[in-house]
């Protein structure tokens, strides 16, 4: 397609004469510690790619601060296929990130994102890219989950959904993953007015609007390797989602609150009448100490969430940067940090 020593010209500028009619799909992929499935996945994609006709396209992986081959097997990956571009973050940032990241580099017309574990099979591309052909602007995928997807997995994704979308402001579609495509208007939003710290994009693309369309596919197993997600990452994918899409968990405290004066009235007047009405049995300790350890508890929890909100609300504040690039190699040739406008 194009001679290597044009680097570092953008996909989109690589384009020849000929294929400048071609429409430009980036594909996007965040990657940690993933020496044991990178390559295979790599090879599958491109056999998947190879026989879509009528397209360009270019390969974005992140690197999330790998610590093992993965940089390396990429480097080398790029050497040989030059639509393959490398960006390396300078640490471990998390999946959310690492996309965001993609998002920000993809210079395609339209943008998919995908894991690199062979779970998000890269057969279903040519169908994401016959539905925006179709004129959607995101095409999100729903996972049929499976015993394959593993029990703990399947239970707490099931139960977090329900309850993100008992309580969020917008619809968040149950079991979407983290596979879809979005179009170049999309994208454009997501690099130009999303900057936000505490991200959830499965909300957010809910949220953004435009025309979509849902798919489901069979979520496969891992190829090779571990789950990266440990339950410390899902819980903070799971405050984020919940603490950005819902001011409901705040408004908790107010309603039970009310619960409690009108249960301390009542019991008000039932302490009352003992007094006057009877011989005034001993004072319920019992009922003291069960009353007192429950609202504590019900405040540690309010605070909790309070902390949740505020939290969050420091991490915007502060400003800082979502993710910092290290280096990106493209066409086997590393280059030095790039400002994300200049490639
Ligand atoms: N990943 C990442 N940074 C992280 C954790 C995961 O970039 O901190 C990548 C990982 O390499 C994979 C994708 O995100 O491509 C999904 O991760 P994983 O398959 O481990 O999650 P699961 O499918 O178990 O939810
Ligand atoms: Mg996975």
């Amino acid at each position: 397609m194009s001679d290597k020593k044009t680097f570092p010209a953008a996909a989109a500028d690589r384009r020849s004469a000929v294929e400048l009619d071609k429409k430009l799909i980036s594909i996007t992929v965040p990657v940690y510690q993933e020496q044991e499935v990178i390559k295979v996945f790599h090879e599958e994609l491109a056999r998947v790619i190879d026989q879509i006709e009528g397209f360009l396209f270019e390969i974005i992986y992140i690197n999330d601060g790998s610590t093992d081959q993965t940089e390396a097997i990429i480097t080398e990956i790029a050497k040989s296929d030059d639509r393959v571009t490398l960006i390396n973050l300078s640490r471990n940032f998390g999946h959310q990130y690492a996309l965001t990241c993609g998002l920000d580099y993809a210079s395609g017309d339209a943008v998919i994102c995908m894991d690199a574990d062979l779970q998000h099979p890269p057969n279903l591309i040519p169908l994401l890219v016959q539905k925006w052909q179709e004129g959607y602007d995101i095409v999100y995928t729903i996972r049929k989950m499976t015993v394959k997807t593993g029990l703990f997995k399947a239970l707490t994704a099931n139960m977090f959904y329900r309850l993100i979308n008992t309580i969020s402001e917008v619809p968040i579609y149950r079991d979407a993953a983290d596979f879809r495509l979005i179009s170049r208007k999309v994208a454009d939003v997501f690099r130009k007015e999303i900057r936000e710290r505490n991200r959830f994009l499965r909300g957010l693309t809910s949220w953004v609007g435009f025309n979509s369309i849902g798919i489901e596919f069979d979520v496969q197993r891992r190829a090779a390797g571990k789950s990266k997600f440990s339950p410390p990452k899902m819980l903070k994918l799971a405050s984020a989602g919940g603490t950005s899409f819902s001011t409901i968990p705040l408004k908790i405290g107010i309603y039970v609150g009310l619960l409690f004066a009108f249960l301390s009235v009542l019991y008000a007047f039932y302490a009352i009448y003992i007094y006057l009405f009877t011989d005034g049995a001993v004072p319920g300790w019992t009922s003291i100490v069960v009353s007192i350890m429950f609202i504590s508890a019900f405040q540690f929890m309010l605070i909790g969430i309070l902390g949740l909100y505020i939290g969050h609300m420091f991490e915007e504040v502060k400003g800082r940067p979502i993710y910092i690039v290290r280096s990106v190699v493209r066409a086997g040739c590393r280059l030095p940090t790039a400002d994300r406008q200049s490639i």
